[in-house]
């Protein structure tokens, strides 16, 4: 058997701070990378051209990473349950690393690799976290169960004290020139475009792929707006948070080098404003960590509601509603310039996300698994753990204990868009009216029908009322007598 690793990237496109890189590099010079296009992914129905078209570009950034630390990464197009076993046996790898992950198709299919490795003889290292802060076997209650409740989940988890980055791939060794043949014959490919998939995107992206783009991100983020996040994170007109959510969930960065980056403006931290800016920050990313560990050990969560009065839902799910939310047509002008922010730049503030997903839900009385896919559809940084928290959180359905917290698109306007700006931004039509028709949506019919922006499709009030009386109706079924 030879001194070569494989290490096998998934939603960790980068080469610093990445924990299971740095232990194989720990074991051995010889570390060649691979990343497996899997078309188990990439078939499905719900996946967005932006998503595809920033993953490959980080894919083209890692490859040139490896070539700088002397070392390369290889492209597989095929099930990795088949060809990663196969390419390790072919290559007489000693051994393949991977990082763990927290969905439920991903444990799956790592638990098959891992037993096709074990029948080869081949080692990997097992269960390895490094996409979160703390594993989900760490962070629980007193009783020993998971967290269900994002406040307690969070003391916890801010108490504890977080790994370092880990060290960077350096001097690593690439394949010999046998080994690169006897791994084309075991189906290593030139990484191809994202058009060469079948995914067109020509809408720009929030953020430039791969890791050093990532890195200059955080930076600026933590120089320039985290003192004032606590502020400025709900205004959607103002560039206040860090849009490095798809950086995040394709791993671009390591989460350990973002807390670091967190600690170090608090220590430089002047002002209790720029204190509150930093926290509120980090409990951001408590979230996102406290729904991978939700989709980890309940794993039901991605195939519906949490809650039981919301399992068997009346929804009443009118197909044209739904697609006048998706194309940004409600008659409501917030809902309507978000949706169209989503589809144009495959991004959406968070702020407009709990408005649109209220608005679907509660408001157009609209499963919200049809809202869930096609944010999947749409966003750069689609990400099953986050986003099904989102919605689930919005619709009420999930952990969260209110089951009765409805926006109301006007009031949110008119506190997170006084002036109509981002609404003007993304719904060119309205540009010319008064700030008040914007942000309260009361827009007379007929200058609705001159500017061809679209009358209201329902009435929020009597919708609002309608939802709270299927609730009552559903909690009393669903409720043991
Ligand atoms: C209905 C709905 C759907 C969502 N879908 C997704 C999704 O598919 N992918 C995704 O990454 N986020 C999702 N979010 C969470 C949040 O809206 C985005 O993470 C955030 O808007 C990304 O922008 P940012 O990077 O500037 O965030 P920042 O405000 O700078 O926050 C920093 C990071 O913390 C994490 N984060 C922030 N807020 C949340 C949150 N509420 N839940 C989980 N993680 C959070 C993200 O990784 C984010 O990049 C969703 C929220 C809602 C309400």
């Amino acid at each position: 058997m030879s001194d070569l690793i494989l290490f096998w990237h998934r939603r960790d496109l980068r080469i610093c701070d990445n924990t299971g890189l740095a232990a194989a590099r720990l074991r051995s010079p010889k570390v060649v990378g691979v990343f497996c296009l899997d078309p188990q992914i990439l078939e499905r129905d719900d996946v967005a051209p932006v998503r595809v078209t920033y993953l490959i570009g980080c894919l083209q950034a890692l490859q040139q990473r490896y070539a700088e630390a002397g070392s390369q990464l290889l492209i597989l197009h095929d099930n990795p349950v088949v060809t990663i076993p196969a390419l390790a046996k072919a290559l007489n790898a000693k051994a393949v690393f991977w990082n763990w992950d927290v969905e439920p198709y991903a444990q799956e299919r790592d638990r098959t690799v891992l037993d096709a490795l074990k029948e080869n003889g081949i080692e990997f290292l097992e269960q390895n976290w490094d996409q979160i802060l703390h594993s989900p076997d760490e962070i629980r209650t007193g009783g020993n169960s998971p967290y269900t409740v994002y406040t307690p989940f969070w003391k916890n988890w801010s108490s504890k004290p977080k790994a370092q980055p880990a060290a960077t791939l350096q001097n690593a060794e690439e394949l010999t020139a046998d080994e690169q043949e006897i791994a084309q014959q075991a189906g290593v490919k030139p990484l191809p475009t994202a058009k060469d998939l079948g995914f067109v995107w020509d809408g720009g992206l929030v953020i430039a792929p791969g890791e050093t783009a990532a890195q200059a991100r955080l930076e600026e983020f933590c120089a320039h707006s985290i003192n004032e996040y606590q502020e400025q994170r709900n205004f959607p007109a103002v560039e206040g948070t860090s849009q490095l959510s798809a950086a995040l969930k394709f791993g671009a960065i390591g989460i350990r080098t973002v807390w670091k980056a967190t600690l170090e403006a608090l220590e430089n931290s002047r002002s209790d404003e720029a204190t509150a800016g930093i926290r509120t920050w980090q409990q951001e990313l408590a979230w996102r960590e406290f729904y991978q560990h939700a989709m980890y050990n309940f794993p039901e969560l991605a195939d519906g509601a949490y809650r039981d009065t919301f399992k068997n839902f009346p929804w009443e799910n009118n197909l044209e509603k739904f697609q006048a939310w998706c194309d940004g047509n409600t008659g409501y002008p917030i809902v309507d310039a978000a949706m169209r922010q989503m589809n144009e730049s495959g991004w959406m503030h968070n702020r407009c996300r709990m408005i649109v997903a209220s608005f679907l839900t509660k408001d157009l009385l609209i499963n919200p698994q049809l809202g869930e896919k096609y944010f999947m559809q749409r966003l750069i940084d689609g990400d099953l753990s986050a986003n099904n928290g989102g919605w689930q959180w919005s619709a009420s359905s999930g952990m969260d204990p209110k089951p009765l917290r409805i926006f109301n698109p006007a009031s949110q306007a008119q506190k997170f868009d006084a002036e109509g700006e981002y609404i003007r931004q993304w719904i060119p039509e309205l540009r010319s009216l008064d700030t008040e028709y914007l942000v309260t949506g009361k827009i007379p019919p007929l200058e609705r029908h001159a500017l061809g922006y679209p009358q209201p499709i329902v009435d929020h009030k009597l919708q609002q009322q309608e939802f709270k009386n299927l609730y009552q109706q559903q909690k009393a079924y669903s409720s043991p007598l």
